[in-house]
């Protein structure tokens, strides 16, 4: 599952560069920096590894979205259209900038239901998010569709399945923009941190300049440069970008060894009566993060989960009653417990859309669960797990 399992020496040897050096921050200090810049290495290397025209690193996937929706120009009022499983931070971004996260059913797919989307959208809605979750897509074509069709920009979260592509091309360069975070639990890590990616350049500067209190970049004195727009901190250090840039240069090890652990699993639960998997738009573009399987009804599920974390087997999901994931359990949001005031529309917007029934994807998640693929396993590893999970899911799948 995560890159961070497999730190080394490669890793070591990146961070040691910068640490030679002292220079820490990615921007400035030019002379003593003596060309060691990991940030613009890892930048360049995300350009040609995913497929884009520019990467702006930041120090999250949260900040990474936070900044990917100001770049859009998306603010207060605007409805953005977010998956009922998807992660705290997608409508903790939304919420930050003002805007109105409207939460569709999932299908299936684990992913944004089109047909859901489109009897979501209102005058107000200015973007689909798609939230690629757990190494596998959203039905991308039929959302680029009704982006087009309603004129609303399309901004791919693909925090959670870096790597994994749809059609030959990756999760993340398909919108009007892409987020990838490199928290620890992702795909490749770099401790902490993030990026957006875009083939278009202004808002690659706009992402750039909100990212660094607003500063333009002109290339010349960064001190001295001018402020278009406002903007934060959201600054990567070079330590971070470091560990990023060994780890990056490592995704086709990585992919493989999880592909093969995840096949392993697969072929010991096919045929086990009474499960059927996730469906997945792609199937050749899965990075086999997880393996996701439903169960025929909500008790057996948590049954099997309850089950299997008795059998003693680690990195198990039933997200149905997970905290961070689903949208059952955001207390927070739909009690309207914020530190700050919303604007009174906002606020009434944010409870009335986070208030809602969702049985459709209740019905889905419900029956939910995944495994967690690991790094570290070799084959008869994965075999043994393989073999411990189809025999409880034999005991109690019907
Ligand atoms: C991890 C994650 C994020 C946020 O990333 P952080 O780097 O932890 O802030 C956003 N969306 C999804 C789907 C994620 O899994």
């Amino acid at each position: 599952m995560p890159g961070y399992e497999l730190f080394g020496d490669a890793e070591r040897k990146e961070v040691n560069d910068v640490l030679q050096t002292g220079i820490i921050p990615r921007y400035g200090f030019e002379a003593a920096r003596k060309g060691v810049s990991k940030a613009t290495d890892l930048e360049k290397a995300i350009c040609e590894t995913f497929g884009c025209k520019y990467a702006l690193l930041t120090t999250s996937g949260t900040t990474a979205l936070i900044t990917a929706l100001a770049a859009l120009g998306i603010g207060a009022g605007d409805e953005v259209i977010i998956p009922t499983f998807c992660f705290a931070a997608n409508f903790e971004a939304i919420i930050a900038v003002g805007a109105i996260p409207v939460f569709v059913d999932v299908n299936d797919t684990l992913a944004l239901v089109p047909a859901a989307i489109e009897k979501a959208i209102t005058s107000h809605t200015k973007a689909i998010m798609p939230v690629h979750m757990c190494g596998s897509m959203a039905p991308l074509d039929e959302l680029i569709d009704l982006a087009d069709k309603y004129n609303v920009l399309l901004l791919e979260d693909a925090c959670l399945a870096v790597g994994a592509s749809y059609k030959g091309k990756y999760l993340g360069t398909m919108g009007h923009a892409g987020v990838y975070s490199f928290d620890i639990s992702k795909m490749i890590t770099c401790g902490e941190g993030g990026a957006i990616i875009t083939d278009n350049e202004e808002v690659y500067k706009r992402a750039r300049s909100f990212t660094d209190h607003g500063h333009d970049h002109t290339d010349k004195d960064r001190a001295a440069d001018p402020h278009t727009y406002l903007g934060y901190n959201y600054r990567i250090t070079e330590l971070h970008a470091a560990v990023g840039l060994a780890q990056v240069r490592r995704l086709p090890q990585f992919l493989a060894i999880q592909l093969r652990n995840h096949n392993i699993i697969y072929e010991a639960l096919k045929d086990i009566p009474g499960i059927t998997f996730r469906s997945i738009p792609d199937p050749g573009g899965n990075t086999g993060a997880y393996l996701s399987f439903f169960l025929s009804r909500e008790d057996i599920a948590r049954h099997t989960f309850n089950e299997l974390k008795k059998a003693g087997l680690k990195s198990i999901y039933y997200w149905y009653d997970n905290n961070w994931h689903y949208i059952g359990n955001w207390q927070h949001l739909k009690s309207g417990s914020w530190m700050h005031r919303l604007y009174e529309e906002q606020k009434m917007q944010v409870m009335h859309y986070s208030n809602q029934a969702f049985p459709m994807s209740d019905a889905v998640m419900g029956c939910c669960i995944s495994v967690g693929i690991s790094l570290l396993w070799d084959e008869t590893m994965a075999r043994d797990i393989a073999g411990k999970i189809a025999s409880v899911l034999q005991r109690t799948a019907e």
